[in-house]
């Protein structure tokens, strides 16, 4: 599944490297040298991984993990007696200020520009910043806030301390939602996010109804109550598509696992290509089972 994302993402680079607009960048991902974190620090856990936690006899997950617990799934497995799977919806990034010395508390920047609709609140210290096209970047964990709801920032604004609030250590959990507030890929909501915002306006309703914890809950996909599938997803992707004569389709520019994403390719492809009247198309697709 990763490497159709991958593909969809690099399909559209070209576009955009055509269009020489700010998301032409050669590596896109989320990196801690471009959240203002010491380059050493490495990304420890990749979004739409699942991770095997141990529970009670209630089910419920233990606050404090035995040892070996919770590990990531490389391949489809089979749940033992207490245990549980969770969907890691975000990128982990190591927070140390060089590779020998423990964890500690760190400043981060934004690293992408648009408004903060979070400012570290919550049981998770969650700081969400909201890029152009609607959807939002979350970063979990954090010791501290240096902004408040409805601040406007650039990918340079540091935006508060690293920390461990919600977790056993202390790191950086990059996760993203979409306009729909659905977990998407935050590797796309930050490339969404290097272009900045079209109008300096604050979003008049800053998620009032949001529940941080709630929203957080990414089902994963369980078969016959057992067995946990190591590739979770969410369950539609969007392809962006360019339309010719009698309704063909005349190139695939990519797929995404979001409308705000497609959306955002088929715009940049109609920026690079002004004087082609052929239209663009995202179309909702089911993701199938392989
Ligand atoms: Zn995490």
């Amino acid at each position: 599944m990763r490497k159709l994302l991958l593909a969809a993402v690099l399909g559209c680079l070209s576009v955009h490297a055509l269009a020489q607009d700010q998301l032409a960048f050669k590596d896109t991902r989320i990196t801690a040298e471009k959240l203002g974190l010491p380059q050493a620090n490495r990304r420890t856990s990749e979004p739409f991984v699942v991770r095997i936690y141990k529970t009670n006899d209630l089910g419920e997950i233990l606050k404090k993990q035995p040892n070996g617990y919770p590990f990531t799934i490389t391949k489809d497995y089979v749940l033992r007696e207490y245990e549980k799977p969770r969907v890691h919806e975000g990128v982990d990034l190591q927070s140390r200020p060089s590779p020998n010395e423990p964890s500690t508390p760190m400043e981060f920047k934004a690293g992408v520009h648009g408004v903060v609709v979070r400012a570290g609140d919550g049981n998770v210290g969650m700081i969400a910043v909201q890029v152009w096209d609607g959807s939002v970047l979350e970063f979990l964990h954090t010791s501290a806030s240096f902004v408040k709801v409805g601040d406007v920032v650039a990918p340079d604004t540091v935006l508060g301390l690293t920390g461990k609030k919600g977790a056993s250590t202390i790191h950086l959990h990059v996760q993203a939602k979409s306009n729909f507030r659905k977990p998407i890929s935050p590797d796309l909501v930050f490339r969404i996010g290097q272009q900045p915002l079209q109008t300096t306006e604050k979003p008049e309703d800053v998620w009032e109804d949001f529940d941080a914890d709630e929203s957080n809950v990414f089902e994963p996909k369980v078969i016959d109550g057992r067995k946990i599938p190591a590739e979770q997803a969410p369950e539609t992707k969007w392809g962006v598509e360019v339309i010719g004569g009698g309704g063909s389709v005349d190139l695939n520019l990519g797929e995404f696992w979001s409308y705000s994403a497609a959306s955002a390719c088929a715009l940049a492809w109609s920026k690079a290509n002004p004087d082609d009247l052929r239209l663009t198309r995202e179309r909702e697709v089911k993701v199938t089972e392989k």
